[in-house]
């Protein structure tokens, strides 16, 4: 199936302009929360454009339900070492005060914090509104508006009809680098075309915690008794259970379990491309009854699930990587693995290269260590009064099963937030600042880089 894209010239577009602004920010994930909150927190106007009716994208309406990349990995340590802060810090914190996060849970080497995703939404909805930035749910970006390389705004599909928004800069934040494909830009797909697996997430309720987690232990990897069942249950029962590395979180609600296991492919065992509407349709089919083989296979053989049920599965299957974009600079595998720190470098990452592909996820531990990822990774190769943030930033395959966690994509949001204000206040192009003045502005606003 072919599809067309659309992008306006400026000069002669006819759509009735719904709004000017400062900095349009699209999408309402980690990042484009955190852009916002940035760019309006420093005075600017921003409006930022979301589909759904709330904002959290991958973390709340896909369920990956917990912050990663905020603390060191490492064979030898005992406790959570925090290293990542700024915007980042400040959200978990008022999820905190809100009850709507736990305490670090041990996750293989290093440790992550499970979070409640209506508490994520208001929480998010809160920070935008004391920040002064404009929301808009229920509508979608269906192009953009361009003068030559210049981007001057987008087309937006509401029930109402379509309009435009104008802005001095745009940021790209859909995950799927939605605005640079709309402008028929150079985009990067996965390894060479192949993506990693989606996985449809889901809430168990009714669990006696207590008791699982005596069983389970207190690492939410799946311990090997658990794998070895579920290998079991595939071979005798035939049970719809592909992976055998799960991954279980309590979570801030009581007798609930957090509970990232399917791996999806296509029915005919291909690996699913869901940029195109069929694969993404079949992935969210096959996700849902997925979810239920998992959950029976809780119920019937993990302490603790003998009374549980689905609570809920995610809003969308969640999707780890689709589109990436040609950058100015790009985060290589290399740069991943050497634990590279740079002077331009706009976010630091402890995250291991969790790569779901195959079989069964891979995880290569970074251990108390991280490198950085360079401003230029969010500036595309092309384009003008463009930014990307979040996990569309220019990065290769491996590198990119990193730095797509979402403590990484607060911070991109934030830098990229920075950066629409420097750029603005200026009236400098985004390409010729230097990631150094932004990292020093991060580091005024507690983002604690050096
Ligand atoms: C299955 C799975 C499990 C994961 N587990 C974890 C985990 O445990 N911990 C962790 O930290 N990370 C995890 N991740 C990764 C993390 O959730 C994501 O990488 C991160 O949330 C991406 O944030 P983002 O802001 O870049 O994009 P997204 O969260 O995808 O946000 C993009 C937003 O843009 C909106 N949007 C998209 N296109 C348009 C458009 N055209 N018009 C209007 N709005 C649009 C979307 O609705 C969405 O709200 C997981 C991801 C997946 C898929």
């Amino acid at each position: 199936m072919k599809f067309q894209n659309i992008y306006i010239e400026a000069s002669n577009h006819s759509l009735p302009v719904l709004a000017e602004v400062d900095v349009l920010v699209a999408g309402g994930g980690a990042a484009g929360v955190a852009a916002a909150e940035t760019a309006a927190r420093q005075g600017n106007k921003v409006l930022l454009i979301e589909k759904y009716g709330f904002l959290g994208g991958a973390a709340v309406a896909g369920l990956s339900g917990t912050i990663c990349g905020l603390y060191l990995a490492s064979d030898t340590n005992k406790k959570p070492e925090q290293i990542v802060y700024g915007f980042t810090d400040k959200f978990c914190a008022e999820m905190k005060r809100h009850n709507g996060l736990t305490e670090p849970q041990k996750y293989g080497k290093t440790w992550t914090v499970t979070h409640d995703p209506l508490v994520w939404r208001e929480t998010a909805e809160n920070l935008l509104e004391a920040a002064g930035a404009s929301i808009l749910y229920h509508t979608s970006i269906s192009g953009v508006i361009k003068e030559d390389d210049v981007f001057k705004g987008v087309i937006l599909d509401t029930k109402a009809g379509k309009a435009a928004v104008h802005a001095k800069v745009l940021i790209d934040a859909t995950g799927d680098a939605d605005l640079i494909y709309r402008a028929g830009l150079e985009y990067i797909m996965g390894d060479n075309g192949v993506i990693q697996n989606p996985t449809m997430i889901f809430r168990l309720g009714g669990v006696d915690v207590k008791r699982f987690l005596q069983e389970w232990g207190d690492d939410t990897i799946s311990p090997a008794h658990v794998t070895a069942r579920i290998e079991q249950a595939v071979r005798q029962e035939h049970a719809d259970l592909p992976r055998t590395k799960i991954w279980t979180f309590p979570t801030p609600r009581p007798n609930e379990l957090l509970v990232n296991a399917t791996r999806l492919l296509g029915r005919d065992k291909q690996e699913l491309n869901v940029t195109l509407p069929q694969d993404h349709t079949e992935a969210e089919i096959l996700g849902r009854r997925q979810v239920r083989a998992y959950a029976a296979f809780f119920k019937k053989y993990v302490a603790g699930c003998e009374q549980s049920y689905v609570n809920d599965t995610g809003v969308e299957v969640g999707v780890r990587q689709t589109r990436t974009i040609v950058g100015a600079e790009r985060l290589n595998n290399q740069d991943v693995v050497a634990r590279r720190k740079r002077k331009d470098g706009i976010a630091r990452c402890p995250w291991p290269i969790e790569l779901h592909s195959g079989d069964k996820p891979k995880l290569e531990w970074l251990l108390d260590d991280y490198y950085e990822i360079p401003y230029g990774a969010l500036v595309p190769a092309q384009g003008e009064n463009i930014l990307v943030a979040g996990r569309c930033l220019a990065a290769e395959h491996e590198a990119l099963a990193s730095a797509r966690v979402t403590a990484q994509c607060f911070q991109y949001g934030e830098a990229a937030g920075m950066a629409a204000d420097l750029a603005i206040k200026r009236n400098q192009p985004l390409r010729t600042l230097f990631g150094e003045e932004i990292r020093d502005l991060l580091n005024k606003e507690n983002a604690r880089l050096n």
